[in-house]
């Protein structure tokens, strides 16, 4: 069968319409997709930042739509299911990260953008055990984002073990970072924001930070020493780390989800000066991680500030993320394809 879909057809070049043939598989579902994100992700795939993009690129690595076809293996996901899809397309189910329900490590597995069409597209064709039914009341443009930049913060925040109470902070307040403040506020922490975009500050108020501190202020960073229990990154740009190693209390641990353009470089004393601080990093998250993700987004209310375009104003909304003018979470209506 063929698809509709926008691709990148070489690196550098703007979105052309474009068609690809594709199969249902036994364990693979159709999906006519209603929205899509666009993430800065998106658009540093598109010019081939990272090196790895197989063009023609289809973007986007997020989205929601509504089953049409399954195969004949496909369980629990039924045609006329709402769904979401993210960014891991397949594993190979046998290896050790697998077998435990750590898909997100699997060596053989395939990702958009890298390893397939993405869903800035009329339809798409995925493997049904990474699709997600979407409970009702999140069935909307602002909870595209949970499905990968969610998803990302979610694991990455388990991995740190916040405890209700705790003090925590929230580096870069994007996509990922307005994500990762209504997490950790919703689990009971005390969130404190660091940006460098202060007018964002009553915004941020709002999704659950306790405080904003100016992430490029020395003065404000020093009276922040031994202070926090866990910090999460999620910018992309070098700040200077040292502090906000120093910000953590003695068993702390700085989580890098976003990554910093150049080295990350520090005193390693800094993590055992009367303490045993850690460093830590994270890719994306499990199946069973996101199952609960949507469980406690629904419980809790949690979605994307989200700003919605129809698909015949892409070409300006990639212009807008590359110049920065995008705000929180970008998404596309994909409901008047032509
Ligand atoms: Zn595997």
């Amino acid at each position: 069968m063929k698809i509709q879909a926008l691709a990148v057809l070489k690196s550098g070049e703007g979105l052309k319409p474009f068609e690809y043939d594709t199969e249902i598989g036994v364990n693979d579902v159709l999906v006519t997709l209603k929205y899509c994100s666009m993430a800065r992700g998106d658009v540093r795939f598109m010019s081939n930042f990272w090196g790895d993009t197989n063009f023609p690129l289809v973007p986007s690595s997020e989205m929601f739509g509504v089953v049409e076809q399954k195969g004949s293996d496909v369980k629990d996901i039924e045609i006329g299911d709402y769904v979401g899809i993210g960014y891991q397309m397949s594993s190979c189910h046998e290896c050790e990260y697998c077998l435990v329900g750590k898909e997100q490590f699997c060596h053989s597995q395939k990702v958009l953008a890298v390893g397939g069409f993405g869903g800035l597209a009329k339809q798409i064709v995925f493997d049904s055990r990474f699709v997600f039914k979407i409970p009702t009341e999140l069935q909307n443009p602002n909870c595209v984002s949970l499905m990968c930049s969610g998803l990302t913060v979610y694991s990455a925040i388990k991995r740190g073990s916040p405890q209700s109470g705790m003090k925590v902070g929230v580096v870069g307040v994007g996509n990922l970072g307005h994500l990762a403040i209504q997490i950790l506020n919703k689990m009971g922490c005390k969130v404190t924001a660091f940006s460098h975009i202060l007018d964002k500050q009553s915004e941020l108020l709002k999704i659950g930070a306790e405080e904003v501190i100016d992430s490029t202020s020395t003065d404000a960073l020093k009276n922040c020493k031994n202070q926090f229990d866990f910090i999460i990154s999620t910018s992309s740009k070098s700040l200077e780390w040292s502090q906000y190693i120093s910000a953590l209390k003695p068993l702390g641990n700085l989580m890098f989800v976003g990554l910093p353009e150049k080295e990350v470089s520090f005193p390693a004393e800094l993590l055992a000066d009367y303490a045993q601080r850690g460093i830590l990093g994270s890719y994306i998250g499990s199946p069973t991680e996101m199952r609960e993700l949507l469980e406690f987004a629904k419980q809790n209310s949690i979605s994307a500030v989200a700003n919605v375009y129809p698909v015949s104003e892409i070409n300006q909304v990639v212009a807008d993320i590359n110049e920065n003018k995008s705000n929180f979470s970008t998404v596309i209506d994909l409901s008047n394809w032509k």
